[in-house]
């Protein structure tokens, strides 16, 4: 079966692929995926069956015989072929974000490009899967190592980047000899699917990609199934708990991005305008639901004056439909995220927080059913209040005032959470201070949002990542393969006579 998407004829039933088949599950339950600016359900996904799980792995596991030893450079060369048909199939991969996600078609874009450049650096798998070698470790004995695939591996992906979080996966699993399953976000399936599609047509074998669709009883089906030798998730805290907790219990590897708390600081060096416009951009944009966004503002001495312009900023941000041109974001995902967001919004009041922009009644125009929340600005925020625990993953922004730039790193360090940081400033002694004290995983300075390139790994530190092994650049290939260590030696008197006149290994 192939499938149509948005423009062409609109997919109603979303498939399973499973054993290099797109195909129909039998499954009863099946849940709606659903355009979150209108309600209109675009399609609908199953709950995959056991059985359908179990044909699932038992296809990725019998595929993983052969696909183990094609040899690394032919692993590659799908990826090139991928990286380009992804590139030439672009837009059309950005209008089913639009559609099944809300977000705008500038922001869905850059959805699509940045898992782009993770299966570039997949292409580069020859280079970085060498091992390691030292010769004469003893009379004749050379030692070397070899990095070698696990088996099946499987990965989780939540509902923020469709395009771009499968890509983080699936890719550096395949290219480096693994079999894999995905089980995408019930929330914006369509998108995952045509990446499988793509993959399909660049040359990937049936077998080594499998879909399954579901939730967590399907979840819990790969947590327990002992042919999986590693998982990755990337969501919500909670869940990423359980994963990790249930994973590792039953001895795989597990990788697990979870939520975030991200704080910009803002020293009052820094250049005015240049902050606040990247303050606004990185916090209400993509309608606040990306982990590394920024839900803390921490002013440093005078900077706090500045609120009043970041609050004249706010009031400019106008959300809107994805082909709107001028729109600054889309929706919420869905009902219950905006309600969940509304009600914390409501508890910051609550506990006394000053609300300067109130995003609560926000709707845009003809589309009165959309999850819309408007830009929410709150100042006098005490780190007691639900407001600054909780993430939010809306568009809501509080504001910390402090003396020193001590005192932001100290609460910054005291948060649980350890995603992302940035910090504005024209210091070059104050960035190195803040870049070498603070204790989070990825850290901006004057770089709003610093989602590493992937030649480097994406990494989150404390409450933001369980594991051991962050996610792509080199990490991410350690993650995916097993180490072989060889000793060897040879004996002189073995060598054979006559001459080879080939130049070819092969
Ligand atoms: P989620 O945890 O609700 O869902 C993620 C995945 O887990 C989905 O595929 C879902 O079907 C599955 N799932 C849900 N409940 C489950 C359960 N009880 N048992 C097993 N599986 C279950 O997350 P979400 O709402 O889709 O995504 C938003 C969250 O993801 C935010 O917390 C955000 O910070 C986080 N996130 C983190 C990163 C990162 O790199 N750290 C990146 C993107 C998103």
């Amino acid at each position: 079966m192939r499938l149509s998407y948005l423009g062409r004829r609109i997919m109603v039933k979303v498939p399973l692929y499973i054993n290099g088949e797109m195909r129909q599950s039998e499954s009863n339950e099946w849940l709606d995926v659903v355009n979150p600016a209108n309600q209109e359900v675009l399609a609908q996904v199953p709950l995959a069956t056991d059985s359908e799980i179990d044909e699932a792995i038992a296809s990725a596991k019998e595929t993983f015989k052969t696909w183990k030893d094609v040899p690394v450079t032919e692993r590659a060369r799908i990826m090139m072929r991928y990286a380009a048909l992804l590139k030439e199939h672009h837009d059309e991969l950005a209008t089913i974000i639009c559609h099944e996600l809300g977000k705008t078609f500038e922001d869905a874009k850059g959805d699509v490009w940045r898992g782009i450049e993770v299966v570039e650096q997949a292409a580069n798998a020859p280079a970085l899967m060498m091992g390691e070698t030292v010769e004469n470790v003893a009379r004749n004995i050379d030692t070397y190592s070899y990095m070698q695939p696990l088996g099946v591996c499987a990965g989780i992906t939540p509902f923020n980047f469709p395009a771009m979080i499968p890509l983080w996966m699936f890719p550096m699993a395949i290219v480096c000899g693994n079999t894999f399953i995905l089980k995408p976000s019930e929330q914006d399936p369509l998108t995952p699917m045509r990446l499988v599609e793509l993959f399909e047509e660049a040359g990937a074998p049936k077998g080594v990609l499998q879909v399954i669709h579901g939730t967590k009883h399907q979840v819990d089906r790969i947590l327990d199934e002992p042919s999986v030798r590693a998982i990755s998730f990337v969501g919500s805290c909670g869940v990423g708990e359980y994963i990790y907790s249930r994973g590792t219990a039953n001895l795989k590897r597990v990788q697990a991005c979870v939520g975030a708390k991200n704080h910009m600081v803002i020293m009052p060096d820094a250049k005015k305008e240049r902050a606040i416009s990247n303050l606004v951009g990185a916090s209400v944009g993509a309608a606040g639901q990306r982990c590394m966004g920024i839900s803390v503002a921490v002013f440093v001495g005078q900077s706090k004056e500045w609120i009043n312009e970041l609050k004249e900023e706010f009031t400019k941000v106008r959300p809107g439909v994805w082909n709107d041109p001028e729109a600054a974001y889309g929706p919420q995902t869905s009902p219950q995220a905006k309600a969940r967001i509304l009600s914390i919004i409501e508890s910051g009041k609550a506990q006394g927080a000053t609300c300067l922009i109130d995003g609560t009644d926000f709707v845009v125009e003809g589309y009165d059913k959309g999850n819309w929340v408007g830009p929410t600005l709150f100042t006098d925020v005490t780190r007691e209040m639900d407001l600054y625990k909780e993430e939010i993953f809306g568009p809501v922004l509080a504001c910390i005032c402090v003396d020193t730039l001590e005192e932001a790193i100290q609460i910054i360090n005291e948060s649980p959470y350890g995603n992302g940081t940035s910090l504005f400033t024209a210091c070059g002694a104050a960035a190195r201070k803040f870049q070498h004290e603070i204790e989070v995983g990825q850290v901006g300075i004057n770089v709003p949002i610093p989602v590493p390139l992937p030649f480097f790994s994406f990494t989150g530190w404390k409450g933001s990542f369980y594991g051991d092994q962050h996610t792509y650049g080199k990490q991410g290939v350690r993650f995916y393969t097993e180490t072989k260590t060889i000793t060897a030696r040879w004996f002189e008197d073995d060598i054979a006579t006559g001459p080879n006149m080939s130049i070819n290994l092969r």
